[in-house]
């Protein structure tokens, strides 16, 4: 059976590349290089948003197609998004740069700026505020709140013939790979592959993805055969008090359902082949400099905030993935491009309490409807009778800002008073002042260790992060109503969240196996290393890793 990007790759048939789709594969004639001292022509840095360490594990040995080939060069299995904002902008902030969010200042998709005029006070991490009419919700994409330089910007400092280019299922995953002045940037924004970059032609290659997919959603999705192994796990799973379930879904939607289209395999199939196409288009990796293409694929995300990681939905999506970027990296052979590939993800992710318990997790549970800033805010102002919001932050866990309206001596009434009922609550692990954060330093134990004060600090930016931080127990989804949206999340401080794959492959890869952590923050540095660019230690969180087997770290 084909797979959709192949379908579509050969249906766009506008680039270089689909001529050579159909074609039979030439033999691997490489040598095995552990080490190789040439920089390849193309690097390609894929991130799955929400694809677990604990998803790699269990689905390893039956990947056979792109994924596997990628997990068969170097797999570090304990790869860490270590900062406790598990969330999608800073996970992906941390991939290209080498910095922690601490450094970045991606400290969450959105955080809170209650000076701002604006009546919206909250602020999305891939918008530009001071732009008239940008809102928090229907926001002006920009990398204005990205501190540090990417990879793409330090090789096109170096070497101005450099392309770097960003394709993502998400507006913040393309922004924060890519930061500043890209050459290309699209992403889907409900509708099409569309970009921020002022003054750039739309390719064909997009042009023809648009139309591809507008085709897509316009059909009705048939559902999706099972594959075997995803049989036993096509069990219905009730959600919340019953209005809901999950488990036995296989991507059947209704012609022109976009939302549907988003949070299925099809949507990484589209990805892939629009960043096939580009790299043909462009003919990115054949040019005198390395190029970099940064690709987000954001479907695991979407299917896992709505069916939970461990149903039948998952399964096949997990499978689509694998054989599309089969696909993907066939394509890119046939073209005969000397590419090196990195392969993490933003964050981790867990499954519906529902299903967890089934499973024997008791702990597992939704949150309780009044473990909300705006709810334990109104209980505090009853108490010491003040008015206003008082508490301000957008869910049950992470940053919580203290109303700035408010009399400095209230404001420290209220934060004693927030403290001891989030110290008091069943739900809460721990909740961090701002001050205590400060006296924090940033972690550089292996991420694996650190304490959850460490994890919370290097999430922490003085000028962005909240009055305090609150971390949830282990197993609390602060979803508390599985019917009104997501049914499933990420975002806390747990290795459930924190743990990733961390993959590196290129041409003649031998299997190299990790069990020990590394960080997230450890890829840029080592990608600089394959490249032959210095990056001053002083300037980021990560280290070079030698046992990643692809570049020789410089002393230090
Ligand atoms: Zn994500």
């Amino acid at each position: 059976m084909h797979s959709l990007l192949a379908l579509t790759a050969t249906a766009l048939a506008v680039a270089p590349l689909a001529a050579q789709a159909q074609t039979p594969q030439p033999p691997q004639a490489q040598p095995p290089q552990a080490t190789s001292a040439r920089a390849p022509k193309l690097l390609i840095a894929i991130s799955v948003d929400q694809l677990s360490s604990d998803l790699f594990d269990e689905y390893r040995p039956r990947l056979t197609g792109g994924l596997g080939r990628i997990a068969s060069g170097t797999a570090f299995r304990n790869g860490f998004q270590g900062h406790s904002a598990s969330e999608t902008c800073p996970g992906h902030s941390t991939i290209l740069t080498g910095a922690h969010p601490s450094r970045s200042g991606i400290i969450a998709n959105n955080w809170f700026d209650l000076s701002q005029a604006r009546s919206d006070k909250a602020v999305y991490c891939a918008e530009d505020e001071r732009i008239s009419g940008s809102s928090s919700s229907n926001y002006t994409v920009s990398p204005v709140h990205l501190k540090v330089p990417t990879l793409g910007e330090l090789m096109k400092a170096a070497t101005p013939a450099t392309r770097s280019v960003a394709v993502a299922g998400k507006d913040r995953a393309a922004v924060m790979m890519s930061g500043q002045r890209p050459d290309q940037r699209w992403y889907w924004n409900g509708k099409a592959y569309v970009t921020d970059l002022k003054g750039v032609a739309v390719p064909v290659s997009v042009a023809a993805a648009n139309q591809a997919v507008a085709m897509l959603i316009a059909a009705p999705g048939l559902p999706l055969s099972l594959p075997a192994d995803c049989t036993a796990k096509a069990r219905s799973v009730a959600l919340g008090d019953g209005k809901v379930s999950v488990g036995t879904g296989r991507f059947e939607r209704n012609a022109g359902d976009a939302r549907g289209f988003r949070a299925s395999p099809a949507f990484d199939g589209m990805t892939l082949a629009l960043a096939a196409r580009l790299i043909g288009e462009m003919r990115l990796g054949k040019g005198s400099a390395t190029d970099i293409i940064a690709i987000g694929l954001s479907a695991t995300d979407y299917v896992g905030h709505s069916f939970g990681t461990n149903g039948a939905e998952m399964c096949l999506q997990l499978h689509s993935l694998d054989r599309d970027l089969g696909d993907f990296l066939r394509l890119l052979d046939a073209e005969r491009i000397d590419y090196a590939i990195v392969l993490t993800s933003d964050h981790g992710g867990e499954d519906v309490p529902e299903r967890l318990r089934l499973n024997g997790v008791a702990a597992a549970a939704r949150t309780r409807a009044d473990l909300t800033p705006a709810a334990i805010g109104k209980a505090i102002g009853a108490k010491l009778g003040l008015s206003g919001p008082i508490l301000i932050g957008e869910s049950a866990n992470g940053d919580v800002y203290i109303d700035t309206g408010l009399k400095a001596a209230d404001r420290r009434r209220v934060e004693v008073a927030a403290l001891a009922a989030y110290r008091a609550d069943p739900q809460v692990e721990a909740v961090f002042a701002r001050a205590e954060l400060e006296r924090v330093r940033v972690p550089t134990a292996s991420p694996d260790k650190w304490s959850l004060a460490e994890r919370a600090r290097a999430s922490f930016d003085p000028r962005r992060s909240g009055d305090l931080v609150v971390l949830l127990k282990r197993n609390i989804t602060p979803i508390a109503d599985p019917s009104r949206g997501y049914v499933a999340t990420h975002g806390s401080p747990w290795d459930y969240d924190r743990r990733v794959p961390i993959l590196f492959w290129r041409s003649g890869a031998v299997a190299n196996d990790r069990a020990e952590a590394v960080s997230a923050v450890d890829i840029m540095p080592t990608l600089a290393a394959l490249l032959g660019i210095r990056v001053d230690p002083s300037s980021i969180d990560g280290r070079c890793l030698p046992a990643a087997g692809i570049a020789r770290c410089p002393s230090r």
